[in-house]
């Protein structure tokens, strides 16, 4: 099967690639086509859809009502275009998931960790699905790896290893002689992560922007000696700092990639490395506020609405994910790919903070402040709590010297900046930042409230 899926991905590779030479009237034309033929196979199969856009069904996209997660958990039987799959079915295959499996033998299934609230359980058949794994590869491809697929490639993931998270779907979709791939589990011990990087000698590390901070220290200070050819940070915030590290330690420019369970990859660098391409012609991705009008280059949005053109057995159109991007205000890069340009991901909107203001009510204060105030921070990892009390700002591995009393002033003089009542500012030790169940480490946690 894994043969058969590679081969696949190999076609649609070649077709991808051909797009990367496209002008922008013809992405335009592809995406106009790819999403009308979305639009009819969803009013056609799908009842949830015909309801939804009920008299807007030859409406312009940006019309159309937005799709929030719970509504898709809500409406699941209605929305999915095929009527005989139920949740409840599809949720009971997941809970049984260990390697690469399918619903029914036809359907990938993965779920999302429920961080923002509800957990999301999204399938694919196998285009679908090709077209997700060719979405992944499209960053190695840009990136100038032949990672895997034409080459033998040794690859290590540090990730989520929890059967039915994407990565984790993917990584065993893709298991084949040609890809020997360490997966290891973000939320293991460091020192255990360290060696086992030490023993596999990876050519390409891939991890989420934590772990790629923390292996670069890690990396400096003597313990990791890996050469990776190619270095790709996956979700989470890659600040300048960890960017610079990895740098640092490995002598390569990392690689982010933008990427999402609901959408799989939306965005990635080239190899000049000048912000991250939107995937537009596999997703529309609308950066818009929080009343869901468009915000215009330079300016982060509050959150993304996402047309996910080739999906198919669950349509997603206009689906609202509370990342908080910013389309770059140089839209496009030397290697003269018609694809638009993100330069800015400063994390999802729960990682807003809010403040009671000096002058009455809140002031909001945005990620981009905090990651600029914590990345001069000489530590391997970091994360700002925000509690009913005040803020407490995590701190591991950080080195010796270092002044948490500055830090502290620092923190409450620029939230103070920002018009907020100053707020009581803790830092703490710890051995390390403690990991969520999906094996992230956010930078930023909203408070209890
Ligand atoms: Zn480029």
């Amino acid at each position: 099967m894994n043969t058969r899926i590679i081969l696949n991905v190999l076609r649609l590779r070649r077709q991808l690639r051909r797009r990367d030479r496209w002008s922008r009237r013809q992405l335009e034309a592809h995406q106009a086509h790819a999403l009308r033929l979305l639009r009819e196979h969803a009013y056609a199969r799908s009842p949830f859809y015909r309801r939804f856009h009920a008299g807007l069904l030859d409406r312009p996209l940006t019309e159309l009502p937005v799709l929030t997660k719970a509504q898709v958990m809500e409406s699941f039987y209605e929305l999915v275009t095929n009527p005989s799959v139920r949740l409840a079915d599809v949720e009971a295959h997941v809970a049984t998931l260990h390697g690469n499996e399918r619903f029914r033998r036809r359907y990938w299934v993965a779920s999302t960790s429920g961080s923002t609230g509800h957990r999301g359980l999204f399938l694919w058949n196998l285009v679908e699905w090709t077209t997700v794994l060719a979405s992944y590869n499209r960053s190695f491809d840009w990136a100038g790896s032949r990672a895997g697929l034409t080459r033998r490639t040794k690859m290590a993931v540090v990730s989520s290893t929890t059967p039915w998270h994407q990565s984790a779907r993917v990584g065993a979709s893709v298991q084949s002689p040609w890809v020997p791939t360490l997966r290891l589990d973000s939320g293991d011990p460091v020192e255990s992560i360290v060696e086992r990087l030490n023993a596999w000698q990876p050519e390409v590390l891939v991890a989420y922007a934590s772990m790629i901070r923390l292996l670069a220290e890690e990396q400096l200070a003597g313990r990791l000696h890996i050469s990776p050819e190619f270095v790709f940070s996956a979700s989470e915030v890659l600040t300048d700092r960890a960017r610079r590290h990895a740098e640092a330690a490995w002598d390569k420019k990392p690689f982010d990639v933008y990427a999402a369970t609901e959408t799989a990859g939306i965005a990635s660098e080239c190899d000049l490395h000048q912000g991250m391409h939107l995937f537009e012609d596999l997703v529309i991705t609308e950066v818009v506020d929080e009343d869901n009008r468009p915000v215009a280059p330079g300016t982060y949005g509050e959150k993304v609405l996402v047309t996910v053109l080739f999906s198919r057995t669950l349509p997603l159109i206009r689906y609202e994910m509370s990342d908080s991007v910013r389309l770059s205000a140089y839209p496009y890069c030397p290697c003269g790919r018609p694809f638009a340009l993100i330069d800015g991901v400063q994390g999802r909107v729960e990682d807003v903070l809010h403040f009671p203001a000096t002058s009455g009510g809140q002031v909001t204060v945005q990620p981009a402040l905090f990651h600029r105030v914590m990345d001069t921070v000489p530590a391997s990892g970091w994360q700002v709590v925000q509690e009913p009390n005040g803020l407490t700002v995590l701190l591991s591995g950080v080195r010796e010297g270092f002044a948490d009393a500055a830090l502290a002033d620092s923190l409450r003089r620029e939230v103070a900046a920002q018009g907020a009542i100053v707020p009581s500012v803790k830092v703490r030790r710890v051995s390390a930042i403690s990991r969520t169940g999906a094996g992230k480490a956010p930078l930023i946690k909203a408070g209890v409230t």
